[in-house]
């Protein structure tokens, strides 16, 4: 695969990053002393959140490849940590075709390495903002076609894009560039079920210079506006499950929900 890289790509270790302290979260080694300073000063229920919304992750998106989606558009990529998207897109569908976005060096330091495609399928990364969709769109449509459907990941990214940036229209801009039959996967950080946490978490971001913008559920459900939310509907990550009810449900600081564009 081709990796993207922008003008910019150094990686600074004196300030802490979204992806960087999430990989903490998630037990990974791609982190540093400032990232796991934010980690530390937040409740260890956010390690299980973490992981929860991975596992929603690879939930959502081995649902909609089984409904036959095999184009996908990741934004906010993360870390590599396995298993990643793509590997379970392609193991149910082998010829899927991912584009990976993401504004951090780090990511793009590991894409090439470790977001490899099947033979058969492909891969690509770019390194961009998804406050500009339209870069984004423009490189994906040099592997995707946009004529047949493609999953929109935005998963655990719009809690990093303040108002201001009107996370809302960049959604919206995205979700109309797809044809009918696409859907959105989509998740976001809250406090409805830790009110208790609100403070802490917010000061360890601030502190650590990551603009986090958590969202209660009226807030969250308006990225779907216009979307067909898919069952169990829009949930927390540790319940969005399609087969059965969720084995031990558990409080989460993630909504979760999948959309039919239609
Ligand atoms: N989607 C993955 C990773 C979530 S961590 C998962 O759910 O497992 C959030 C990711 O969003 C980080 O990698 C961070 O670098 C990225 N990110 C934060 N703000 C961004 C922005 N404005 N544009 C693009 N990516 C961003």
């Amino acid at each position: 695969m081709t990796a993207h890289p922008p003008p910019q790509s150094r990686i600074d270790t004196s300030k802490a990053h979204p992806a960087r302290v999430y990989d903490w979260l998630l037990g990974g080694k791609d982190n540093y002393a400032v990232d796991q300073v934010v980690g530390e000063r937040i409740p260890p229920e956010a390690k299980g959140n973490a992981l929860r919304n991975r596992a929603y992750m690879r939930r959502a998106v081995a649902w909609t490849a089984r409904q036959g989606v095999d184009q996908y558009l990741d934004i906010g990529t993360g870390i590599p940590t396995e298993p990643n998207l793509h590997q379970v897109v392609q193991e149910i569908i082998p010829t899927a075709r991912i584009v990976y976005a993401d504004n951090d060096p780090i990511v793009l330091r590991h894409a090439e390495a470790r977001l490899t495609s099947t033979p058969e399928g492909a891969t690509d990364y770019i390194q961009a903002d998804v406050r500009q969709p339209e870069t984004i769109l423009d490189h994906a449509r040099t592997l995707l076609d946009f004529d047949r459907p493609v999953a929109l990941c935005l998963i655990a990214l719009l809690h990093f894009v303040p108002d201001e940036d009107d996370p809302y229209g960049i959604t919206r801009t995205l979700v109309d560039a797809l044809p009918s039959g696409s859907y959105l996967i989509f998740s976001h950080t809250t406090f409805d079920e830790h009110p208790q946490y609100k403070d802490v978490v917010t000061t360890a971001y601030k502190e650590g210079e990551i603009p986090l913008r958590m969202r209660d559920r009226a807030e969250v459900a308006r990225f779907f506006d216009g979307l067909d939310l898919v069952e169990p509907g829009l949930v927390t990550a540790a319940h969005w499950y399609k087969d059965g009810p969720a084995p031990e449900p558990e409080l989460s600081g993630f909504y979760a929900g999948v959309a039919r564009v239609p």
